[in-house]
């Protein structure tokens, strides 16, 4: 098996079972032809993060690192008629397209986007006494992850459920002597996410039309 039957296979799922809609293809498409980088999760990455928040009955959402909207829009339709979402994006430009995205998939109303570091937007949501999230996923600046994980674990509650996606990057997460700050801001997540008591985690590698990389999964128990 190599990436191109990977793909080949992604887009198997996708057209068997995922079934994208519209707005979705047009969230991906309008994305591409604005500049912004194509690093959304897949459209199966995306129904399976929209699956997981259903499952666990998620009605508050956090989301950090909005890009276009695309993976918003699969996890906004996860929420219930009375759910929130809330969506942290740094660069003003990829605000404006998720806006549109958004509204176009019609989940603009339950919905906010804080532009801006998400550092800072986390530490004013926890200093507005925010109510904790049911389902956060972590998908910005990877270097970053470790401060993530942490200001999330104070939006928590018992029985939020953490996602932090890439956590494979082609395997190069394995190598201890990383230079790269992404490689080492994962690992950290990962051990701290390991090392929390409030928190029972795992990791899964996946391949697909994104190559190899993985998503790390955790509850807070407590
Ligand atoms: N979750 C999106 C999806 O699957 O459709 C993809 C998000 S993309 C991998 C990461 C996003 O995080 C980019 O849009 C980037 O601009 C944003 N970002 C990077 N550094 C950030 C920061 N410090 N604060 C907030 N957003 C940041």
């Amino acid at each position: 098996m190599h990436d191109a039957q990977w793909t080949v296979l992604d887009d198997y799922y996708s057209a068997a079972l995922v079934k994208q809609d519209a707005a979705l293809e047009a969230a991906l498409a309008d994305s591409a032809a604005a500049g912004l980088p194509a690093i959304n999760v897949a459209p199966n990455q995306g129904k399976f993060l929209n699956l997981l928040a259903r499952i666990h009955g998620a009605k508050r959402i956090l989301e950090i690192g909005t890009l276009g909207g695309y993976s918003t829009i699969w996890l906004a339709r996860a929420l219930p008629a009375d759910g929130r979402l809330v969506t942290l994006e740094f660069e003003p430009r990829h605000v404006e397209i998720a806006a549109a995205n958004l509204k176009r998939a019609g989940v603009a109303d339950k919905v906010e986007i804080l532009q801006g570091a998400a550092a800072d937007s986390l530490q004013r949501l926890i200093a507005q006494g925010a109510a904790p999230f049911d389902f956060i996923f972590i998908d910005a600046d990877k270097p970053n992850n470790p401060v993530y994980l942490e200001l999330a674990l104070q939006l928590s509650r018992p029985g939020t459920v953490i996602v932090g996606d890439n956590v494979a990057r082609g395997g190069a997460v394995a190598d201890a002597g990383s230079a790269d700050p992404a490689i080492q801001g994962i690992r950290r997540f990962i051990e701290l996410m390991g090392a929390n008591p409030r928190l029972s985690a795992t990791a899964v590698q996946t391949v697909g039309a994104k190559g190899h990389d993985g998503f790390a999964l955790a509850i807070v128990e407590r």
